[in-house]
C-alpha cells in the first residue's frame, strides 16, 4: 500500500479523494475525509495472483456446493447454504444476537469443516462461556481473540478454513496502516483485504458490523459495495423475535425474510411466522383484520386494525374502504394510518431507517 500520494477517503460513501476538502465531492457529507495513510515499512503486495483457464474454473465451481447451514430460516434468506469464497455482511444493532447467530453457525459447520472463529471483541474464554450456555458443541471450531487483520487471515489460510467469522470488523486492524481500528480507513481496506482472501483463498467469510444510529454500516454504502452479501438483523424492542433480511445477495434473492425466536439456548427458526404476525385472542376481536402478505416468496398473514373503525380519531384520517399492497401491508410505505397499525410494524424492511432520510 506504498502510495507515492496521499488518498483520502470518505467515511461516509467510501470514495477517494486526492486531497483533503471539508466537503465529499461524492456524497456532499461535511467532514467526512480520512488520509488512507501505510504504516512505515508496509509495502505492496507484489506476487501475482493464480490464473486458471475457464474450463479448470468451472469444474472446481462445479465440486464446490453450497455448505448448508442447518437452520432452514438461514437457508432460506442466503437461497441456499453458504457459498465458497464468498464474503457476507452482517448488520444490526449491538445485542440483537449477530454474535450468537454466527458462533451457532460455526459450531455447526465446524462438526464438518475447518472452521475460524475470530473475535476482537470478547477473549476465547468468553466465548466458550457463551458456547457453553447455549449448549453448542464447540470441541471442533477454531477460536481466536484477536484484532490484528494479517494473523487471522495467515491462521485461516494454514488450516485452509471453509468459514471466516471475522466478530466484528468494527475491531479489526490492519497493521499496514497508521489509522486506529473502527476508522472508515480500516473498515474500508480491512474488508478489502478479507474479499481479496476470500476470492484467492475459497474460504467462506461473514463479517458482524455493527449498525451506527443512522441504521447503516459504518457510514451508507462505505462496506456494502464491497462484500456479495448484505444481511440485516432486526427486531422490535423488547421483542424476542428476530427478522433476517439479504438487501443485497450476488448468489441468492433478495428480500427473502427469515424469522427466528431468541431463547435461552440462542436463536431458533420460526418455521410458521405467521403465527407471530396474528394475536392470539380468545374471541373475534371488532374491527380487526387479517390480511395476507407476500413477502419475498412466502406468503405471511397479518393482523392489524381495520380502517373502518373509529376508536381515537385514527380512522378519519383512512377513508373509506382501500386496497392495500402487500408491499405497503408489510410496512414499505408509512402513512399515519398504517404507522398506526401496531401489528403491521413488526414486519418492517431492515435497514430502511437511513433510506427513509
Ligand atoms: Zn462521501
Amino acid at each position: 500500500m506504498a502510495r507515492s500520494q496521499s488518498v483520502f477517503v470518505c467515511r461516509a460513501c467510501g470514495a477517494e479523494a486526492l486531497k483533503w476538502q471539508g466537503q465529499c465531492d461524492h456524497c456532499k457529507a461535511w467532514d467526512s475525509l480520512e488520509r488512507l495513510a501505510a504504516a512505515p515499512g508496509a509495502s505492496e503486495r507484489v506476487e501475482p495472483s493464480p490464473a486458471a483457464s475457464l474450463e479448470a474454473a468451472n469444474l472446481q465451481a462445479e465440486s464446490s456446493s453450497r455448505l448448508p447451514f442447518g437452520l432452514a430460516e438461514l437457508d432460506r434468506v442466503f437461497g441456499g447454504g453458504l457459498v465458497p469464497g464468498s464474503v457476507t455482511l452482517l448488520g444490526g444493532e449491538p445485542g440483537i444476537g449477530k454474535s450468537t447467530l454466527l458462533l451457532q453457525v460455526a459450531c455447526s459447520l465446524a462438526q464438518q469443516w475447518p472452521i475460524l472463529y475470530a473475535s476482537g471483541e470478547e477473549s476465547v474464554a468468553q466465548i466458550a462461556l457463551r458456547a457453553q450456555r447455549l449448549q453448542l458443541s464447540a470441541a471442533q471450531l477454531e477460536l481466536v481473540a484477536d484484532n490484528a487483520l494479517e494473523a487471522i487471515l495467515q491462521r485461516c489460510a494454514q488450516r485452509q478454513c471453509a468459514l471466516l467469522v471475522i466478530d466484528s470488523i468494527q475491531s479489526m486492524r490492519s497493521t499496514l496502516l497508521e489509522a486506529g481500528a473502527g476508522s472508515a480507513v480500516q473498515l474500508r481496506e480491512c474488508t478489502l483485504a478479507l474479499v481479496r482472501h476470500a476470492k484467492t483463498r475459497g474460504s467462506a467469510v461473514m463479517i458482524i458490523g455493527h449498525v451506527t444510529k443512522e441504521g447503516s454500516i459504518a457510514g451508507p454504502k462505505l462496506l456494502e459495495h464491497l462484500v456479495d452479501t448484505v444481511l440485516y438483523f432486526t427486531s422490535d424492542a423488547g421483542s424476542r423475535y428476530r427478522m433476517l433480511r439479504a438487501t443485497k445477495n450476488r448468489f441468492g434473492p433478495v428480500n427473502e425474510l427469515g424469522f427466528f425466536a431468541m431463547s435461552e439456548r440462542g436463536l431458533k427458526e420460526v418455521r410458521n411466522p405467521s403465527a407471530i404476525l396474528l394475536s392470539r385472542h380468545a374471541q373475534p376481536v371488532p374491527g380487526s383484520v387479517v390480511m395476507v402478505a407476500r413477502d419475498g416468496a412466502r406468503p405471511l398473514l397479518i393482523e392489524g386494525p381495520g380502517g373502518s373503525q373509529s376508536r381515537s380519531g385514527t380512522a378519519s384520517r383512512c377513508p373509506g374502504p382501500r386496497r392495500e399492497s402487500a408491499l405497503d401491508a408489510a410496512g414499505y410505505s408509512q402513512s399515519p394510518c398504517r404507522a398506526a397499525a401496531g401489528g403491521l410494524r413488526r414486519v418492517r424492511q431492515p435497514g430502511r431507517r437511513h433510506r427513509d432520510r
